[in-house]
């Protein structure tokens, strides 16, 4: 059992507040901070802090694969299967949506096979897995996440007005389903410059028109039911002006996860991250197929190779308790499971059952881990590393409330 101190990674989409607060740093950040990553992802390894020097966890699970990983060394090719991450967005993230473990593999063949450089930004395929997500809101985190049921989409399109949008609003109508949306979809991603420069304005004026009619019916106060859709559509396009990923996000489910809420991604499901912190762990993966909202590498016919078309009625995971402290996010993901933690101010140490090979991960409050007659305080902003070695890992809060995630392999 060691503290881990994550790598900050400065992304231009990132908060220069979230991050630096949740850690106890000055206020605003020098640089906007986005994410700050726990894990031994060759990019970016976690420092594993021992006798009073640093060392990166994915130097020392080479060195050491059965000691710190045990059973795990042969499971998944003497890698940690998982990376942990804080993420603050204070922008937009891309649109975006990850392959199938097939898909990867076959991506990543085909691309060593045309020789395209594997650090070139043209690259769609940096490894052969998949990359199921799974993030948990710390405050409101905003999204957009899988396809809208087609009708509700249609009601959307409707109340927006524009007569451009007719003939698109009745093709899914005509059929509400993933065929249509997969038609719609794609018609609108690759419309021709030109077409896209004259319906996009449309339908910002029909978003801001919308938003700005007062309905007799509606109480003022009552929010109007495509609200936040069409401020999220002008803030998109706000930020990325002619992007035909603004209409595409019109098909998707817009979300505010509530703090403790989890939102799980699995193969094709389209999504973008627009704003919030959260904890999210995903398989150890870079396979990223963008389809707009980016200065990044785009690849449409790749992205619609990948998609999943079918409407996402529930991507919202809500905590299921275990126990009075704790609670699980289920998901089908072999490489992770995610576990959180509430602990009170004075309450006795709880049992930490099955971690290692794991991380601990402290998001409010400083948190003593014990093990084998060791303690070790771990602040907000910091984790620890559980080899598979340790084990009977006990944790209190001190000082105050305190929050903790526990991230290990998928059983
Ligand atoms: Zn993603």
């Amino acid at each position: 059992m060691h503290e881990l101190v994550g790598a900050l990674r400065s992304y231009a989409w990132g908060s220069r507040t979230a991050l630096a607060q949740l850690c106890g740093r000055e206020v605003p950040s020098p640089h906007p901070e986005a994410e700050l990553w726990f894990g031994a992802h060759p990019a970016d390894p976690a420092k594993v802090l021992a006798d009073g020097a640093g060392r990166s966890l994915l130097e020392l699970l080479e060195a050491e694969p059965n000691r710190e990983l045990g059973t795990v060394a042969s499971a998944f090719g003497g890698r940690l299967p998982f990376l942990l991450k804080i993420l603050a967005a204070e922008e937009p993230l891309s649109l975006q949506a990850h392959p199938s473990a097939d898909q990867a593999r076959y991506g990543f063949e085909r691309e060593n096979h045309t020789r395209v450089p594997l650090d070139s930004p043209m690259r769609n395929y940096r490894d052969d897995s998949h990359k199921p997500e799974l993030v948990v809101a710390l405050d409101r985190f905003e999204a957009l996440a899988g396809f809208r049921d087609p009708l509700r989409t249609v009601d959307l399109l409707n109340s927006l007005a524009v007569p451009e949008l007719v003939q698109y609003t009745e093709l899914l109508a005509a059929q509400p389903d993933s065929g249509g949306l997969r038609t719609l979809f794609t018609t609108w991603i690759t419309l021709p410059q030109a077409m896209l420069a004259t319906l996009l304005p449309k339908v910002l004026d029909g978003c801001v028109r919308y938003l700005k009619q007062v309905d007799p019916l509606e109480s003022p106060r009552q929010a109007k039911e495509f609200a936040a859709e069409a401020r999220t559509t002008l803030e998109l396009a706000e930020a990325y002006p002619g992007d035909a990923g603004v209409l595409a996000a019109l098909l998707l489910n817009r979300l505010t996860l509530e703090p403790g809420q989890g939102l799980f991604l699995a193969a094709g499901s389209l999504h973008a991250y627009l704003r919030g912190m959260g904890v999210e762990i995903m398989a150890n993966s870079d396979n990223v197929l963008r389809g707009g909202l980016t200065p990044k590498h785009v690849d449409v016919p790749e992205l619609l190779r990948v998609l999943d078309f079918e409407p996402l009625r529930t991507p919202i995971i809500d905590p299921e308790p275990v126990d009075e402290n704790s609670f699980r996010y289920p998901t089908p993901a072999a490489e992770f499971a995610l576990r959180r933690f509430e602990l009170t101010e004075d309450a006795a140490a709880v049992d930490i059952p099955r971690v290692g090979p794991g991380i601990m991960l402290v998001t409010a409050g400083t948190v003593v881990l014990s093990q084998a007659g060791n303690e070790l305080p771990i602040a907000a902003g910091s984790a620890a590393w559980i080899s598979a070695t340790d084990t009977d890992i006990r944790a209190r809060a001190l000082g105050g409330p305190a929050q903790l995630f526990c991230a290990c392999v998928g059983e």
